[in-house]
């Protein structure tokens, strides 16, 4: 009887070790996915960040060039950023990355995969659309940008912020690097400011 009592003593020790070990082991793992999003995403706009970008346009270059299908790159970065910062301070800065985040979110299809490319310039990869498609969207898109204005508080007083950004777009071409892609992307992009910014090259 005492090594009956003493077994099955021991049987409920284990059952309680072992569902205390499940329960941590559902935990890390829901821990570990949550890190896994987490590592591609930008912690200020929430939107992907280089990471993603990378491998995103790694995935989607080999798939066009194989499928023979099209695939358009959007450049865009925020103009005379700089004085943003410097007139209003980096906090609303800040603010301002986050909203043309939101925009382009907003602005695109679930498909496109928008990322924070560096400081305050961001990337739309378009799966299955041309430049010539997408055009007519991203302007509208940068004139809607243009006639918003943003109001924030500071010590009571109600200041306003307004800003513009500028875009290079281009299509993949047949067999293209992804090195040339981005290169021709930035080249569009550096036109639209040499053009006078606040405008989809
Ligand atoms: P352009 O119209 O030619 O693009 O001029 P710009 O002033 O936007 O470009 P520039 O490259 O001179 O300045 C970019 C600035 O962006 C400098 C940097 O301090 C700022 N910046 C980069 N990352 C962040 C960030 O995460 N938050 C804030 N607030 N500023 C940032
Ligand atoms: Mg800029
Ligand atoms: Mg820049």
């Amino acid at each position: 009887q005492g090594l009956r009592r003493a077994v099955a003593e021991k049987q409920q020790k284990d059952d309680e070790a072992y569902s205390q070990l499940t329960a941590r082991v559902e935990t890390l793992q829901r821990k570990l996915s949550e890190m896994e999003v987490e590592a591609t995403l930008d912690a200020l706009t929430k939107v992907g960040n280089r990471r993603r970008f990378d491998s995103a346009l790694r995935r989607l270059v080999g798939t066009a060039n194989e499928a023979g299908s099209s695939l358009a790159l959007a450049m865009i970065d925020v103009d005379h950023f700089k004085k943003i910062n410097d007139t209003h301070g980096h906090p609303v800065g800040d603010r301002v990355l986050l909203c043309v985040a939101q925009w382009l979110s907003r602005g695109v299809r679930q498909t496109d995969v928008v990322c924070r490319y560096g400081g305050e310039e961001f990337a739309i990869l378009l799966p299955g659309a041309s430049a010539t498609e997408v055009e007519g969207r991203m302007k509208k898109l940068l004139m809607d940008i243009a006639n918003s204005s943003y109001e924030y508080d500071v010590l009571g007083r109600k200041e306003k912020v307004q800003f513009t950004v500028s875009c290079g777009l281009v299509d993949l071409d047949t067999n293209e690097t992804e090195e040339l892609f981005v290169k021709r992307a930035d080249e569009a992009l550096y036109e639209a400011k040499k053009k006078g910014r606040n405008r989809v090259v």
